[in-house]
């Protein structure tokens, strides 16, 4: 029977009175019964609008029917085709900005839940012990891939795929980025992280942690070992500032620290030493994704207030509406179009209050936002212990400053041409190292962009030979 309901059939989640003290996933997924629900809502139409939304193209009305049919494992079989990370992208991709935004179910009501259904697939998958796929034989060409984020560990499952001998070093001692070092646990559990990584490994991909690239190895020496084309996917993880007095206290964190701390050095668990501050009182400057993040972490971890600070207001907010509304529910405070002018420090050097000031909007500035300018005499104190700023992210200079003929833009982002090949032959670059901060599924694209044209490169050479 279609299902001709406006609303998407509604998520399962954890209370937010419970949920905010602990680092459990929020939303549990659907059942079986609720995806096929679900699924009944898809008109599965023939200009497929959803599909020119994904910019991975997952064949969306195609594993929407299997679903519709029972057959939730051949849903996986359509999205695995070009989907390399489905788990993750169920639970933690933008829908509403992409494949949702342009179904036609949007138009009059709630579109389908793309997401959600994705998530029970891939959950359904995990659960039931998907078949091992055999690694394809290799073809003699070595690759290597620098960064183990969403870029750089979908670049290297295309290219293993195909033959490819491919390596990928990473930094940290463990792989996956922002999706281990970032994202929370509540959000995106970690054990579902190191499952995708693991079949990438079992698809013969080589990870290699603890390999600072442009220190432990220079991208030169990665050539002179071999490699025929190398993919850069170092993300956007350099921290920016607010340049105001006080931001060097005690008790002033960049949220990539204070995540990093959290999620991949698991502070909020009792058996692991990593030192965090037991906060009092949070003021989390910033209003996108990684504030909101950064702002339910302290919240997890027992602070008794939770500020968001933000310059403009509930309209401008670059985060998604899912993460705004569960802060709210979690108890997050936001005060919104309110600047910090200084952060007040007591005698030890620890913070002891965020000076702040309340804006209004002028103009729209470059970016086409309203610029937000300062209300003259609103000048007052937030009573917090601890700040976390998350103003935004660059990429860091270390590989183009020690290599030749790298270009980067004003920005510092790797210049590539419509292949994703830098100013340096047989270099490739994709995700945030090259767009700057931006999302896990326009990461994953142009990893995939990048692996076909390295293959259309090296098979090039091969037909050459
Ligand atoms: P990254 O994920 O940053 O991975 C880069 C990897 O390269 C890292 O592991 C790093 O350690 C490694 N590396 C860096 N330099 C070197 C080097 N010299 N040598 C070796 N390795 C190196 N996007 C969404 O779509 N949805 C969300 O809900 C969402 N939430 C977010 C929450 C937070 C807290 C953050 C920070 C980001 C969030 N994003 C979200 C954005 C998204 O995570 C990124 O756009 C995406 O991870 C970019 O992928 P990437 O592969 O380019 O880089
Ligand atoms: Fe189904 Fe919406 Fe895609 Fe149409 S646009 S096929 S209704 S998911």
């Amino acid at each position: 029977m279609p299902n001709g309901s406006p609303k998407k059939v509604p998520m399962p989640e954890q209370a937010p009175e419970i949920r905010n003290q602990n680092f459990e996933e929020v939303s549990l997924g659907y059942t079986a019964e609720m995806a096929r629900e679900e699924a009944e809502r898809c008109l599965n139409c023939k200009h497929r609008p959803c599909v020119s939304g994904c910019p991975v193209n997952v064949a969306i009305p195609d594993f929407i029917a299997r679903i519709r049919e029972g057959d939730f494992s051949g849903a996986y079989d359509v999205i695995a085709q070009t989907n390399a990370l489905p788990s993750i992208c169920g639970r933690v991709c933008p829908q509403e900005s992409q494949c949702e935004s342009k179904c036609v179910r949007g138009l009059k009501g709630e579109p389908v839940g793309i997401g959600r259904l994705e998530r029970f697939v891939a959950d359904y998958h995990r659960a039931h012990g998907g078949a091992a796929v055999a690694p394809p034989q290799k073809n003699g060409h070595k690759v290597a891939v620098i960064g183990a984020g969403p870029s750089g560990l979908t670049c290297a499952g295309d290219l293993a795929k195909l033959g490819y001998d491919v390596t990928v070093f990473e930094a940290f001692h463990a792989p996956g980025g922002v999706l281990v070092y970032g994202i929370p646990e509540f959000r995106l559990p970690k054990s579902i992280v190191a499952e995708e990584i693991r079949s990438l490994e079992a698809a013969g991909v080589h990870m290699m942690t603890d390999m600072v690239i442009g220190r432990v190895l220079s991208l030169d020496e990665l050539t002179e070992m071999g490699f025929e084309a190398v993919f850069i996917g170092t993300g956007a993880g350099l921290p920016m500032f607010m340049g105001i007095e006080g931001e060097s206290l005690l008790g002033v964190y960049s949220a990539n620290e204070y995540l990093t701390r959290i999620n991949l050095m698991k502070a909020y668990r009792e058996e692991y030493d990593t030192p965090i501050k037991k906060s009092r009182a949070v003021a989390v400057v910033g209003g996108g994704n990684v504030a909101m993040d950064a702002a339910r972490c302290a919240k997890r971890l027992g602070a008794e207030k939770v500020f968001i600070v933000y310059r403009r207001s509930a309209e401008e907010m670059p985060a998604r509406q899912e993460e705004v509304h569960h802060a709210k529910e979690e108890g997050i405070e936001f005060r919104l179009l309110t600047n910090p002018t200084r952060i007040l420090g007591d005698e030890n050097g620890r913070v002891n209050g965020m000076e702040c000031v309340e804006m209004e909007l002028g103009e729209p500035d470059e970016s086409g936002r309203r610029r937000p300018v300062e209300k003259a005499g609103s000048e007052f104190v937030l009573d917090v212990d601890t700040v976390v700023v998350a103003i935004g992210t660059s990429p860091n200079p270390l590989i183009r400053s020690t290599t030749k003929g790298l270009e980067t833009n004003r920005k510092g982002c790797f210049i590539v041409n419509d292949s994703m090949e830098t100013t340096r032959d047989g270099v490739y670059a994709g995700g945030d190292a090259v767009t700057g901060a931006a999302t896990i599924i326009l990461a994953m694209g142009a990893g995939k962009k990048a692996a076909a044209a390295i293959h259309e490169k090296l098979s090039g050479i091969e037909k050459q030979r």
